[in-house]
């Protein structure tokens, strides 16, 4: 049976473990043999809550929340009961628990300074306002649907709606009382906010040029259709140990991050078989990254659901629950390995084996998809940034209006914090262009704006040590200013910007990677700011494989003195650079 991450800590080795000489003490007037009689039994192994392996008692307070009530239930006590009563008739155990299971967490109370977060007990951080958080798997949008998130956002929103790298969209501001409406309206498009957030599996990342870009190998979108119709709000996958986050694609850039999530599959050409998909399995960021692993296994297109049923199964019945910081797949993985977890999917759930199978190939293009690009019909699609994912209501009606004169229905959205207009005429492109333009959303290849990305920080986030958004926005117009007289960079820079050591906008996989916590000033003042990760990235046209980025001791930076540093390293890093260096 697998070894277990925490009894490898607290286990003591060998026999030597209980005698006087391991231990160094010897009672005095002990003898020999009454030593021997006080030895302690071995210590039982303590259970990791294992489902399969140990039974389904629940060891901590959320598995026991989560075996009282599923998660899932909740939604009918919010629309026959909470949202009638409000805020203060909301049961705690559903406010910090349940609630998310439908996309719902409280937002901070303004004005909390980012020194103070650890001090305080939830309810003194939260705000009797949430942060709804709408599913988009695989980031495909209609504009009845762009329209309907916009009009929410005005309407329950207050004009909050930020584009997260998860393909997501996030409002803020959303009242108990006008949940049950948002749904309503939601519905009537086909989105939900079911799972968008909790112990389950997640919203998809899916490659936001599926079915359309010209150099694709297969499209992906009927795989995560079929999965997503089928098992999200499914109540037997509603109970995982933890989050679980999926990405598929079928783009030669490699376009959804498969190295940090827990179950991928990308496209790949099999020599004997054709297309199909290579299994990844594993990843996952946060203070404890680690990159998922392949399981050498070649995944046929129809064989697709049910090999992430059979890795989303192994997971809820052999992840380790007794621990929240041990949890998600990762851990699982690193003890068994991936020739045993192959194995397990094979036999145990699967029933039959899958062909190995050959890695993907290097990308040789960029997975952003910013800037103008041939589709395989011969119409365009246009990439274009807006800072950090910061949209709101008016500009989501903004870029509607815009892809209906141009005759489109298609949106899509990045795991970039970006957004595609797809099915542009070759003589409309120009125009396009240049009224994305006029809204502030760039579709040139700009120094900065193309590859920053900000969580939701202090400004909504309860675990936020510092500001982020505005953050992003203001270091890229300052740093775009600043480095005017750099024409093109050999590759873009990215620049990650998290509010605290959680990485939700992966820290550790940027160029320059900003982990937010109050720092020390020379003159002894304690004041926002972050400790800098540098050279992280992951697979791509730039860097062969991925690889985490590192903190340099001391290396840290005030808000105030971010612009600063920024500069000097892009300057250092081109003057310095070999050719081939990125
Ligand atoms: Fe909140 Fe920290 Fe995640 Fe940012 S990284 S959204 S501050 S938990």
């Amino acid at each position: 049976m697998s070894t277990q991450v925490e009894e490898h800590s607290n286990t003591p080795s060998g026999s030597a473990a209980g005698t006087p000489a391991a231990t160094g003490s010897n009672p005095a007037g002990s003898t020999p043999s009454t030593l021997a009689r006080a030895k302690k039994p071995a210590r039982p192994k303590k259970s990791n809550g294992q489902w399969k392996v140990d039974g389904q008692e629940p060891l901590n307070k959320n598995e026991i929340d989560k075996a009282e009530d599923n998660g899932l239930n909740v939604r009918e006590r919010i629309e026959t009961v909470y949202a009638k009563g409000g805020f203060s008739s909301i049961d705690s155990d559903d406010l910090h628990g349940r609630f998310r299971w439908w996309g719902l967490y409280t937002q901070r109370k303004p004005g909390i300074d980012g020194g103070r977060t650890a001090k305080l007990e939830p309810h003194e951080l939260e705000d009797e306002y949430f942060m709804m958080r709408i599913r988009t798997d695989g980031g495909q949008l209609s504009l009845a649907q762009l329209r309907t998130i916009a009009d929410i956002s005005n309407d329950f929103a207050r004009g909050s709606a930020d584009l997260t790298d998860r393909q997501n969209i996030q409002l803020h501001w959303v009242e108990i009382e006008n949940v049950p409406e948002i749904w309503r309206r939601l519905e009537a498009v086909d989105m939900q906010t079911t799972e968008a957030c909790g112990d389950v599996p997640r919203g998809f990342l899916g490659s936001p040029v599926a079915g359309i870009a010209a150099d694709e190998l297969i499209d992906p979108t009927p795989t995560i259709k079929e999965i997503t119709s089928r098992y999200i709000g499914d109540p037997s996958l509603s109970n995982l140990p933890r989050k679980y986050k999926t990405a598929i694609t079928g783009h030669p850039s490699q376009d959804v991050l498969h190295e940090i999530n827990d179950c991928s599959l990308v496209a790949v050409e099999h020599p004997e078989h054709g297309i199909g998909y290579d299994l990844w399995v594993g990843g996952a960021l946060s203070v404890v990254p680690r990159f998922a692993e392949r399981l050498g296994a070649w995944v046929a297109p129809d064989q697709a659901v049910d090999v992430w049923l059979g890795v989303t199964e192994i997971f809820r019945d052999y992840g380790y629950r007794r621990l929240r910081n041990k949890a998600r797949m990762k851990f699982l993985l690193a003890d068994w390995g991936p020739e045993k977890f192959r194995e397990v999917l094979e036999t145990e759930y699967l029933g039959y084996k899958l062909a190995d199978g050959p890695a993907p190939k290097k990308p040789e293009v960029a997975g952003d998809h910013v800037g103008v690009h041939r589709q395989k019909d011969g119409r365009f699609y246009i990439g274009t940034s807006l800072i950090a994912g910061r949209a709101s209501g008016t500009l989501l009606h903004q870029i509607a209006d815009i892809a209906e004169k141009f005759g489109t229905d298609r949106i899509r959205l990045t795991p970039h914090q970006k957004i595609l207009l797809l099915d542009i005429a070759e003589t409309e492109v120009d125009d396009v262009v240049a009224e994305l333009d006029t809204i502030g959303l760039s579709s040139r290849k700009d120094l900065f704006r193309r590859s920053v990305m900000a969580c939701t920080g202090i400004e909504f986030c309860k675990l936020a040590i510092v500001e982020t958004k505005q953050t992003a926005i203001d270091a890229v117009t300052r740093l775009e200013e600043r480095l005017a007289d750099i024409d093109e960079l050999p590759h873009p820079i990215s620049l990650h910007i998290n509010g605290c050591p959680n990485s939700c906008a992966r820290i550790q996989t940027a160029d320059i990677g900003l982990k937010g916590q109050i720092v020390t000033t020379d003159d002894g003042e304690q004041v926002a700011g972050f400790q800098v990760h540098v050279g992280g990235g992951l697979a791509s046209k730039d860097r062969d494989e991925a690889g985490l980025g590192r903190t340099v001791r001391g290396l840290k930076v005030t808000v105030d003195g971010l612009n600063d540093y920024v500069e000097k390293l892009v300057r250092r890093f081109l003057a310095g650079r070999e050719e081939t260096e990125t």
